[in-house]
């Protein structure tokens, strides 16, 4: 590994304009860092790191590199790209633990987030830095967000998210787990306690069911419920998915390696919603596809498809008049996700738009002044390098909101 990352940052140009870098959506100061590294100021690369992105170590892990940081690279035209998120990932686990922040200066004012994820973390770190007394509320017993409840334990260990946690003890963040807000507390009761502003960021946890009959069957769940918890499940050996995203890829991953024999994800088209490499992981590990099969109900044996029939360009012109029905033990529903609505529906004038999503400024506040959101309950499904970079810019805005309330 080493003298691998060490081959890497030996291959960096060191850019003048480093594509790598406008193709991060957090711009993170690639050549800087390498730079750092080569000459063994490993401490000041991870600061710089966690500086810019409190979620560098996660993102090192769970980005899409291909499509980002690693795609962009000038060496990637005619050779390999410098695979730049190994040596993130080796500067900033190891910064993890050491990690000091000195003296902070006390600003005598209480903030409040709301979630756990990586938008609530980001906020949440970054508003502690300035000095503000945070309050970090989640709904989980843990937190994590979808770092830990959605992106299965193969691809991210949560021990990072526990190691990750100290962060927060050393910054004097507060913690309350299982408390739901629009429900025994509100964002008004915030604002009675006297918090000076409010961070959202309660991500999309609400599955979208598709309005079939059969779905609340016994056989029969849902891709995000899954994946919180694969070991409540028995599912059985034959698994059926619908859907083909991102989500959909790590279900069948996940069922795969908890005893599933035969996976098959189904889709209606032949366009796949999951990036490339998620589909070419779920491949090697065994899943099965299968296009042109758009559900229509499904019963106690399984799912039942209309078959569709394709033109020239692969566009559904029809569908066979005999229906397709699947045996599976179980059917795992993965379309899509959507936010619960209880804060929308408990708070004044919080306002969202017809998917739920909530409806926010330029500077991240909502309808309602000193409430700010970033993240998936903003844009519905994203990344977590995204949720960290609207989350940072969040919280800066909190920071001069709370500044002028002066
Ligand atoms: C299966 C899966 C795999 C993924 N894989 C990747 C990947 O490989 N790479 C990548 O970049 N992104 C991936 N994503 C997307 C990424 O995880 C999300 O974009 C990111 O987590 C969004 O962060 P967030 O903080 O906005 O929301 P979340 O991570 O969803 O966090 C929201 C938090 O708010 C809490 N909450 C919700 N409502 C309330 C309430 N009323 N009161 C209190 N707390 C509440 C939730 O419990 C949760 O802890 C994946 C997502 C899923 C589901
Ligand atoms: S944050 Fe993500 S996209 Fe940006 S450099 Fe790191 S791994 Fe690459």
């Amino acid at each position: 590994m080493a003298l691998t990352i060490i081959n890497e940052a030996n291959r960096c140009l060191q850019c003048k304009v480093p594509m790598c870098q406008k193709g991060c959506p957090i711009s993170t100061p690639i050549p800087e860092v390498i730079k750092k590294f080569k000459e063994n100021q490993l401490m000041d690369a991870g600061k710089q790191l966690f500086e810019n992105n409190p979620m560098s170590v996660f993102c090192s892990i769970v980005c899409d590199h291909q499509a980002q940081c690693a795609g962009h690279c000038v060496l990637g035209r005619k050779g390999s790209p410098v695979h730049f998120y190994n040596i993130e990932r080796f500067i900033s686990d190891t910064y993890l633990d050491r990690i000091k922040f000195g003296t902070i200066e006390k600003k005598d004012k209480r903030t409040a987030v709301i979630g756990s994820g990586p938008a609530g973390l980001t906020a949440a770190v970054i508003l502690a830095m300035n000095g503000y007394e945070v309050t970090m509320f989640d709904d989980n017993d843990h937190m994590g967000g979808m770092l830990r409840y959605g992106i299965p334990e193969f691809r991210l260990s949560k021990t990072i998210i526990d190691r990750y946690q100290k962060i927060l003890e050393k910054l004097n963040i507060q913690f309350r787990p299982n408390t739901t807000f629009g429900e025994a507390l509100t964002i008004d009761n915030l604002f009675r306690d006297g918090y000076s502003s409010v961070f959202v960021g309660t991500g999309v946890w609400r599955p979208k069911n598709l309005g079939i009959e059969g779905e609340s069957l016994a056989n029969v769940h849902f891709g995000i419920s899954y994946l919180a918890n694969p070991g409540a499940f028995t599912l059985g050996e034959n698994v059926a998915i619908i859907g083909m995203g991102n989500v959909a890829m790590d279900v069948a991953r996940t069922a795969l390696r908890h005893g599933a024999q035969n996976v098959t994800l189904y889709a209606r088209s032949k366009r796949i919603a999951a990036s490339e490499h998620e589909m070419d992981y779920a491949k090697l590990d065994g899943a099965q596809f299968e296009f042109g099969q758009a559900i229509e109900k499904i019963t106690e044996e399984g799912p039942v498809f209309k078959v569709a029939i394709f033109d020239e360009n692969d566009k559904v012109i029809g569908y066979e008049e005999e229906l397709n029905q699947v045996k599976a033990d179980s059917t795992i529903l993965a379309v899509s996700q959507a936010p619960k609505n209880k804060l929308i529906s408990t708070t004044v004038g919080l306002m969202g738009n017809e998917k739920g999503l909530l409806v926010t400024d330029e500077n991240c506040m909502c309808t309602v002044p000193g409430v700010f959101a970033a993240g998936d309950v903003v844009h519905g499904s994203r990344t977590v390098v995204e949720a960290a970079e609207e989350a940072k810019r969040a919280a800066m805005a909190m920071i001069r909101y709370m500044e002028e309330q002066q």
